[in-house]
């Protein structure tokens, strides 16, 4: 009995409490960020060879009443959790569509692409298909404007669902970019079944590159696999003049990354190259 009481004692680990405690307050104060409009999207430039702006990518920001600026590593994965990540994920859609509508009027700002994270809870959702494309038509957004960046987790399962919402999206003019690429552990076999149009080469390869062989090796493989199989490819991460000729010279043709610009508030994005 003695020993029974010093596990349960154990288990209400006071350090433990106080971290649950934590996630509790950030979870409830996280139901409240979208009623009291505390989330924003920020925006970072995609630059083509020639250093124009040829697209964005929105990345969502809560600005918490008191913490702050809390930054998506943060809440993401708490969103996905619980499944606030299904209605959050909707207010992304809508909002990065109420700017394509915006942009589509001034021929300066017509071709832009808008680039949204769609995590794979959000995606596995029962109404997500339907949604985006009410989101796209009440908002007058170009829907040939609109990219869903993936990951490869959401190949993991449902493998032919996916695979169906993608093409029912991309009938209408959607297209999808395959997020963190090479970061994943699925085979690369789905890459020929399913309707991509970009692959995104992971920051943390750009970021070894000038100094390691096997992040040279894996990002020039990237590159040439895109090439053959008629993808777009974009390098993220790009924050020097170094990365960006290595990858030029390899065959890259767009870029995301600091040396172009970080994620900024609309206001503060500067779209000429
Ligand atoms: P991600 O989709 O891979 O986005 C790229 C992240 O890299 C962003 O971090 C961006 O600020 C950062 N980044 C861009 N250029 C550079 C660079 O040159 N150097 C370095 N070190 N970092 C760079 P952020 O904004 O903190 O977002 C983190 C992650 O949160 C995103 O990674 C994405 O997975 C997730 N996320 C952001 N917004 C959303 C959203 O609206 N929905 C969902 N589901 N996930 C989101
Ligand atoms: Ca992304
Ligand atoms: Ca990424
Ligand atoms: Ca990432």
């Amino acid at each position: 009995a003695k020993s029974a009481g010093r596990n349960a004692l154990s288990f209400f680990d006071p350090e433990m409490q106080v971290r649950l405690q934590a996630r509790a307050r950030l979870e409830a104060d996280l139901r409240l960020a979208l009623p009291r409009d505390e989330l924003r999207l920020h925006f970072q430039p995609q630059v083509d060879e020639g250093g124009a702006v040829c697209g964005v990518e929105a990345l969502l920001r809560w600005q918490h009443p008191e913490r702050g600026m809390v930054s998506p590593a943060a809440f993401i994965p708490l969103a996905e959790e619980n499944r606030l990540i299904v209605p959050i994920g909707h207010w992304v859609i809508e909002a990065a569509c109420r700017q394509l509508a915006a942009w589509a009027g001034d021929p300066r700002t017509a071709l832009l692409t808008v680039s949204v994270n769609v995590s794979p809870r959000q995606f596995r959702d029962p109404g997500f298909v339907e949604r985006v494309l009410a989101a796209v038509e009440a908002s007058g957004a170009p829907p040939g404007r609109l990219k869903l960046e993936v990951t490869e987790s959401l190949f993991l399962e449902e493998r032919d669902e996916a695979r169906d919402k993608m093409l029912r999206l991309r009938e209408r003019g959607i297209t999808f970019a395959l997020d963190d690429f090479g970061t994943g552990y699925s085979s690369l076999s789905y890459l020929k079944r399913l309707p991509l149009d970009q692959l995104k080469i992971d920051q943390s390869f750009v970021r070894d590159l000038l100094e390691d062989e096997a992040s040279m090796a894996i990002v020039a493989s990237i590159i040439a696999l895109s090439h053959s199989l008629k993808l777009e490819v974009v390098a993220e991460g790009v924050e020097s003049e170094a990365q960006r000729a290595w990858l030029v010279a390899h065959g890259c043709r767009a870029f995301q990354g600091y040396l172009f610009g970080r994620p900024v508030p609309l206001e503060a994005l500067a779209l000429d190259a």
